[in-house]
């Protein structure tokens, strides 16, 4: 059916206007149902490695001063996170652990909030056997994040390989620290985070759903070779949206976004144990003043939906 132009005009201004009216009434600081829902790829209920109560959060390049007080208890990290999750109405969180007690706790206390998922930091641990046990009975959905690097373990060790097999066979998403940055410890090193060492895995496993920590950060030119050869490969801004100067996350999200790859980002705030942090990471993205509201929208939920398979939810 043929409508007359001018009402097809009339009707594309009145919609036009009716979503910036939405846009209008969306301010930062609404909370819950007002906000547009976001999904968090990249939570943790805690750190892999011990932290004093209090710290300040982490912050780079040295010198530099991190703000925050990190909450090292468990519990009350997740009584902290949930309440952010509500305030900013994020409807589901990618959320990983070492104590794995306290990943099932978490899952416990936010069932549908929740894809649990073991953090593996030492290879072996979990054992991919239980592993796959977890994954049947439903513990776990998701694998990582894969945090081999911070031991120096490259992502195409064969000690990693048992993972992405089980990963792929079962179709689970994985998240891996594969990236010039990480914490200070004694065995992390830069040069075993070239995304250029993840092309072995991607070739041994097609259908592998992996996404990789703060985009391969600072490795661009790496990471944007291997996303557009491989286009299972996603990857989230995370902890680079709040740890490293703000020009410098704005230059590297917009050059994934001048690449054309802005329907592969993914949100994450990678808490860690500073959940004030997910307002700022939040934040980074709704002031990024290159992104269209459709780009912010996609990297805040769309395409953690397609990603995730939660097409039921897509939002137009
Ligand atoms: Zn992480």
């Amino acid at each position: 059916m043929r409508y007359p132009s001018g009402l097809v005009q009339g009707a594309v201004l009145t919609f036009v206007l009716l979503g910036m009216q939405i846009i209008a009434q969306t301010p930062s600081s609404a909370t819950n149902k007002e906000r547009l829902p976001i999904i968090d790829m990249h939570m943790h209920t805690g750190m892999p490695h011990e932290v004093p109560p209090g710290i300040p959060a982490i912050c780079r390049p040295v010198p530099c001063e991190g703000e925050g007080h990190a909450t090292v208890d468990s519990k009350e990290l997740m009584k902290k996170t949930l309440e952010i999750m509500d305030r900013y109405n994020i409807v589901k969180g990618f959320l990983s652990g070492v104590d794995l007690s306290a990943v099932d706790q978490w899952k416990a206390a936010a069932p549908k909030r929740f894809i649990a998922s073991p953090f593996i930091f030492k290879t072996g641990t979990p054992a991919s056997e239980e592993l796959e046990q977890d994954i049947l009975t439903g513990r776990f959905g998701g694998i990582g994040e894969i945090g081999a690097q911070l031991n120096g373990v490259l992502p195409n060790d064969p000690s990693l390989e048992p993972y992405f097999a089980i990963a792929e066979e079962h179709g689970l998403p994985v998240l891996i620290h594969t990236l010039g940055i990480g914490p200070y410890m004694p065995h992390f090193r830069s040069g075993a985070g070239s995304p250029l060492l993840l092309e072995d895995v991607l070739v041994r496993h097609p259908k592998l759903r992996l996404f990789v920590e703060n985009a391969g950060y600072p490795f661009r030119d790496e990471m944007i070779a291997m996303m557009y050869q491989y286009p299972q490969l996603y990857a989230d801004v995370s902890t680079i949206s709040w740890v490293i100067p703000r020009t410098a996350f704005y230059d590297y999200l917009k050059a994934f976004i001048r690449a054309g790859l802005g329907k592969r980002i993914m949100f994450g705030s990678d808490q860690m144990v500073w959940p004030e942090k997910i307002g700022e990471a939040i934040e980074a993205i709704e002031q990024a003043p290159f992104l269209t509201e459709r780009q912010k929208r996609d990297i805040f939920y769309n395409n953690a939906v397609y990603f995730l398979r939660l097409e039921d939810n897509f939002q137009k």
